[in-house]
């Protein structure tokens, strides 16, 4: 069970935060359930993956788990496995003091209260088509994570049994030793501080309560949305130990572009549209391509190369329900590579009608050349 985690990861031992987060990312997409369905082999390793990066991802945990040569009993630590403590009660390098108003709040002495932690939040992509962003949609999102322990219901001791009170500090939570006229106080390394022990671990957890699980979630993606987008769903993260309240899943969006419609902010769609130069010249009326068909618009006699014309209201919808953004048509005027005998016949008539006309005099009379 005490398998390398950072071998999972596939990173060497000194990796830096960027280097796990990156691996991590990398494998978890990889063997992701959504794109392995009816693998377990690859759901295995998925969890595999996402229980390395639980521990290595949180500088605390990592730090434990480097001190413990990389042996580790779970997750953070529940009575039985290496508990904040666990370890002989090694506090070194820690400000006690810290330590002290961590565990046992400000009225510290007397009984402990069992120390609840919230569970850590939580992160996971969906990828999105085009459509789905614009329009809004309702995706799943398949997350593995630590659960409460179904067989023993988060307690970590054997179903049948109870946790009970630690005979070294006799449930206070706290080692006290008199050295002359000191008495000095340390977290109970027996029970790492809970007060409690558990003597039958429960088979499923090993103690910890907690057991990784495969969920599912429906996700309700607001229409409009863009890509790197977070959705909170509040407390669909990790279950907190001891009672504790869970943490966040957050769901990011990874949107896939469109090769027509470019988005801009607010809502706004652009999109190039090539026209001819006759059209450019004598004005039209085109078909554009919108979100739900097409369109037609007008373009004006002496249409620019790069003038924009709009229609309102046709684009995504706006953050926080503000109606729907614009699209912008960039006409662009096409260049022919080559002409036919009739444009060339054509060119040659506009050039005469064009006779006489001379556009740079101002140009070269302004620059003195002239
Ligand atoms: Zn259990
Ligand atoms: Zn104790």
């Amino acid at each position: 069970m005490a398998e390398d985690l950072y071998k999972v990861l596939g990173v060497a031992k000194g990796a830096s935060d960027e280097e796990i987060k990156k691996a991590y990312r990398k494998l978890a997409r990889k063997y992701h359930p959504d794109r392995n369905p009816d693998d377990p082999k690859a759901e295995e390793r998925f969890k595999e993956v996402q229980g390395a990066y639980d521990v290595l991802s949180d500088s605390e945990k990592r730090k434990e788990y480097d001190a413990g040569g990389g042996m580790f009993g779970g997750f953070g630590g529940g009575p039985g496995g290496g508990g904040p403590f666990g370890a002989g009660g090694t506090a070194g390098g820690f400000d006690v003091g810290d330590i002290f108003s961590n565990l046992f709040g400000r009225g510290s002495g007397g009984r402990v209260q069992p120390q609840q932690a919230r569970g850590r939040d939580l992160e996971t992509e969906v990828s999105l088509s085009f459509d789905q962003a614009v329009n809004g949609a309702q995706v799943q999102v398949t997350v593995p994570k630590a659960e409460r322990c179904p067989t023993c219901h988060g307690s970590g001791a054997k179903p049948g049994t109870r946790p009970v009170t630690c005979p070294r500090c006799e449930g206070r939570g706290i080692d006290a030793q008199s050295q002359g006229f000191f008495s000095i106080s340390q977290p109970c390394p027996q029970c790492g501080g809970q007060g409690q022990i558990i003597e039958d671990p429960c088979p499923s957890c090993g103690g910890s309560g907690l057991t990784q699980q495969t969920k599912r979630y429906k996700v309700n993606i607001p229409a409009g949305v863009k890509d790197g987008a977070r959705i909170r769903l509040a407390g669909k993260g990790e279950a907190g130990q001891r009672g504790g309240p869970p943490g966040d899943l957050f769901v990011v969006t990874r949107v896939a572009s469109s090769p027509v419609f470019k988005r801009l902010d607010g809502g706004n769609l652009e999109v190039t549209v090539p026209i001819t130069i006759a059209e450019a010249l004598r004005g039209a009326t085109i078909e554009v391509p919108t979100l739900e068909g097409t369109k037609k618009i007008k373009v004006g006699p002496g249409t620019k190369h790069g003038s924009i014309q709009r229609l309102r209201g046709e684009g995504a919808a706006r953050p926080r329900g503000n109606g729907k953004g614009d699209i912008r048509y960039r006409l662009e005027i096409e260049m022919p590579e080559e002409l036919t005998p009739e444009q060339e016949a054509a060119a040659e008539k506009l050039a005469e009608a064009f006779n006489g006309a001379d556009p740079r005099a101002e140009l070269l009379a302004k620059a003195g050349r002239r």
